[in-house]
């Protein structure tokens, strides 16, 4: 498996060539630079190796208590991380959930302090609806140019990872 800093390495090599190619096909430079910091972005700190003690895990710096469940829950290098279609995905949806309970937990220690009276559902209901519409107005084109950022730079980790075990296993053989 190649080390943090060849994966870090391959991640910032890959921003102009990202940039050249959205922009290819955008003709757009906000989209191009959506997904080239998402690109750069899903390879530092949103990538598949959230799943072990990792530079991108330590990255998050405070907030790292994030993805601590999502470290125990998946044994390094499973197909629910480092799945090249779903990984990202998977990482999204639990970033958004995760994010929306700790909403949540705002929202009920308000009403406890303000009104002394919780509901627990409805807080739960009120985090997710404010999320959603927080992600609602953002125009279609951003989002898809941020998940392919995204998915980009998780999916060069996987290859990365993949190409070194493969190499090293052909060494092993000679
Ligand atoms: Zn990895």
């Amino acid at each position: 498996m190649p080390s943090a800093k060849t994966h870090d390495f391959i991640t910032f090599a890959l921003a102009v060539p990202t940039a050249l190619v959205s922009y290819y096909f955008t003709g757009n430079w906000t989209l191009t630079l959506i997904t080239t910091v998402a690109m750069l972005f899903g390879g530092l700190m949103f990538g598949p190796d959230l799943d072990i003690q990792s530079k991108q895990y330590t990255r998050w710096g405070p907030l790292r208590f994030i993805w601590w469940p999502y470290k125990v829950a998946l044994s390094h290098r499973s197909r629910f991380s480092h799945g090249i279609v779903f990984g990202t995905l998977i990482r999204i949806a639990y970033f958004l959930i995760v994010v929306s309970l700790l909403l949540a937990i705002v929202l009920f220690a308000r009403e406890k302090y303000l009104h002394h009276r919780v509901n627990g559902v409805s807080e739960v209901q009120d985090a997710f609806t404010y999320i959603w519409e927080i992600l609602k107005p953002i125009k279609r084109n951003y989002l898809i140019a941020a998940f392919a950022g995204l998915w980009l730079g998780a999916a060069s980790h996987t290859a990365s990872d993949v190409l070194g075990s493969f190499f090293k296993s052909v060494k092993r053989s000679f």
